[in-house]
């Protein structure tokens, strides 16, 4: 019997974390969402890669960890040349490819920025934008295979408020320890992306013949860690929740006890479609063994060392041609960061493991109380970080090209596990 799966929906919730929905939070009213999306799987322990919107959309449609593709941050430019990304290979395949998104530009010199237009092409604004015609060209023509994308932002910083009268300082509110206040804001938006487009969405669609992904692309921090995402990893900003259906297929089963990451959609996916690409990631197909997922931990990787502000107008007008390498313009190296940080987490989706690379300072906690946990010996999380390093079966790329500062925290990291003097 052929169960290959003809249909493809990912929806992508800006800054979606994992208490922004009903299942998980009582507090939130969905009862439209909840009924569309009633029969669809949850994965209770879903992490991301990376705590922003580039480096995090790169591994999910990749199925590839920061270090693999090589967008290590936000702030650059390019990922590593000759990564197939899943948009090129349904394309290739013969699907016919739908992209929208409400910030387009987000995913500018990106390989499959080519594949993703503006939502309402007619609208100003893309928050007052109408969703008819993402939905025209959801449904036709109907028998003709699809991949197709959708990024919503209005649940991004801001949440909405630009322009309201009297609207608070969410930051202050939180430093006030009023982060509950502060967050309803931030409840809002999303209850409108949930309860309104996605509801319209998910109920002009067959359950049964379409593949449905839905999931935050990171976190919000909403503490006094950090307040939005991008800057630091916490247990807010890279867990987020993540619901699928799969089509003539019973209730998808998420391993109990173990993590799931952004990089497992692309294995994922590309079984469901029956292709294969030779994919040799750490991503895992979700419909297959269990066995796969024991004992397993993920990683989210955070690189600012080239600040935090790409989304800067004078970024997202650079003509494409002047974008010489991941890291420069016109042959110069974009400018670094002083503050920015390289940081990295391990979880199971019980404990966290964070270190900061460049003084190594460590924090373990219980990921869903917060709490701080006993640790005798942070080397037993080095050496899980530093296996999935050394395992890559994309190393290889990243003698593609390395500035001066990632070759020494390559040699200074082998350096630390004895492979060179
Ligand atoms: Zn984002």
């Amino acid at each position: 019997m052929d169960n290959r799966v003809n249909k493809f929906l990912l929806i992508s919730i800006d800054c979606w974390r994992y208490d922004a929905l009903s299942r998980t939070n009582s507090t939130l009213r969905t009862p439209k969402f909840d009924l569309v999306t009633q029969d669809f799987s949850f994965a209770n322990r879903f992490f991301v890669t990376a705590p922003a919107t580039r480096p995090s959309h790169t591994s999910l449609f990749t199925g590839l960890y920061p270090f693999e593709h090589g967008l290590y941050g936000q702030t650059y430019l390019k990922m590593f040349d000759q990564i197939r990304n899943l948009f090129q290979i349904f394309d290739q395949a013969g699907y016919r490819m739908l992209g929208r998104s409400q910030r387009p530009d987000v995913f500018r010199f990106l390989d499959f920025e080519p594949y993703i237009t503006l939502l309402d092409p007619n609208a100003e604004q893309q928050h007052l934008g109408a969703l008819e015609n993402f939905l025209d060209a959801l449904k036709s023509p109907e028998e003709s295979p699809q991949f197709c994308f959708l990024h919503l932002w209005y649940t991004h910083g801001g949440y909405g408020m630009g322009g309201v009268r009297s609207s608070p300082n969410l930051q202050q509110l939180v430093n006030q320890g009023k982060t509950e206040e502060a967050l309803q804001f931030y409840y809002a938006a999303v209850t409108h992306v949930l309860e309104f487009m996605l509801v319209e969405i998910l109920k002009s669609l067959s359950l049964d013949e379409w593949a449905i992904f839905i999931f935050g692309d990171h976190g919000e921090g909403f503490c006094d860690e950090v307040m939005a995402h991008g800057d630091n990893l916490h247990q807010n900003v890279i867990r987020v929740p993540l619901l699928v259906n799969i089509p003539e297929t019973d209730r998808l089963v998420f391993p109990e006890d173990a993590p799931v990451s952004m990089i497992d959609l692309f294995p994922t996916i590309l079984n469901l479609a029956k292709l294969d690409i030779n994919y040799n990631g750490y991503g895992r197909d979700l419909l297959g063994d269990p066995k796969e997922f024991q004992d397993r931990w993920v990683l989210t990787e955070l690189d600012s060392l080239y600040g935090v502000g790409f989304l800067k107008q004078s970024n997202l007008e650079t003509a494409h041609n002047r974008v010489t390498s991941r890291l420069k313009i016109d042959g110069q190296e974009i400018s670094r960061d002083p503050n920015g940080r390289r940081l990295w987490t391990l979880t199971n989706g019980e404990i966290f493991y964070r270190e900061d690379e460049q003084n190594g300072n460590y924090v373990v906690r219980d990921i869903k109380s917060g709490t701080d946990l006993p640790c005798e010996d942070p080397a037993t999380f080095k050496l899980k970080y530093d296996e999935l390093l050394i395992n890559s079966r994309y190393q290889h790329l990243q003698h593609q090209e390395t500035s001066n500062e990632e070759v020494e925290i390559l040699e200074n990291r082998l350096r630390d596990l004895g492979y060179i003097d």
